[in-house]
């Protein structure tokens, strides 16, 4: 519950911890229908990466590539409409896109309709520039907030969070890959970042090395690595 009523510090404490877990809790869908990682009788995991695309995307597309490994992407609908050259080749090298908002909105406190304005020109930058029509919505800062469910419906959107976080903007190459093997398990959806927010030129140097050596690390241990609609839909 979500409503206790405040007739003792315990009680409120205990609210505002409730709100804060359906706000930002990874397996949390009390603003949408949302999943957080996918079934564990299949060694398979999928690969994403938010915030791009930026200037160093295409050089973990190519690490990909070399390893014929598929992966999502969550792109800033900015990004898209800046580097729409660099999204294009993602789609066409097999990649999943889903929609992480077009300028990476913190939604706590914002209105449903300016979430899903938001949120729908995403859709559209995307679709212009690529052709795919994203089925997978992952929130900036992973915070759901009133509204989302609402939008997700009606723009065809399933709300993704992660099983693994890498922290990479923050963290050297080892320490992410040391985060992400540790936490890896059948079904695992990991997430890293091929940008930076909405920044242009970021430095995603740690990202792209992480990647460097997950990629081979989790093949070794029997991990697919797939998209996201792979993992959590394998019929379609
Ligand atoms: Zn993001």
């Amino acid at each position: 519950m979500i409503s206790a009523l405040p007739i003792a510090g315990g009680s409120v404490a205990c609210s505002v911890g409730a709100m804060v877990w359906a706000v930002r809790g990874r397996s949390s869908a009390v603003f949408g229908p949302s999943v957080w990682r996918g079934p564990r009788d299949r060694r398979a995991v999928a690969l994403t990466f938010d915030d791009g695309p930026s200037e160093g995307t295409s050089r973990i597309l190519e690490m990909l590539a070399t390893h014929g490994a598929l992966a999502t992407f969550f792109p800033c609908g900015l990004h898209v409409a800046r580097l729409p050259a660099v999204v294009r080749a993602v789609v066409e090298a097999g990649h999943e896109i889903g929609n992480h908002g077009y300028n990476h909105p913190l939604c706590c406190f914002r209105s449903a309709k300016f979430i899903e304005a938001d949120m729908e020109r995403a859709q559209q930058v995307i679709l212009e520039h690529t052709g795919a029509r994203p089925v997978w919505f992952r929130a900036p800062y992973g915070v759901r907030w009133f509204g989302i469910g609402r939008a997700q419906r009606r723009l065809g959107l399933k709300g993704v969070m992660w099983t693994a976080m890498g922290y990479d903007w923050n963290l050297r190459a080892e320490a992410i890959v040391e985060r992400m093997a540790g936490r890896v398990s059948n079904g695992a959806i990991l997430c890293l970042h091929d940008g930076r927010e909405l920044r242009t030129q970021p430095d995603i140097g740690a990202t792209i090395e992480a990647v460097r050596r997950l990629v081979p690390l989790l093949l070794e241990r029997g991990y697919k690595l797939e998209t996201v609609s792979q993992l959590l839909c394998p019929t379609t």
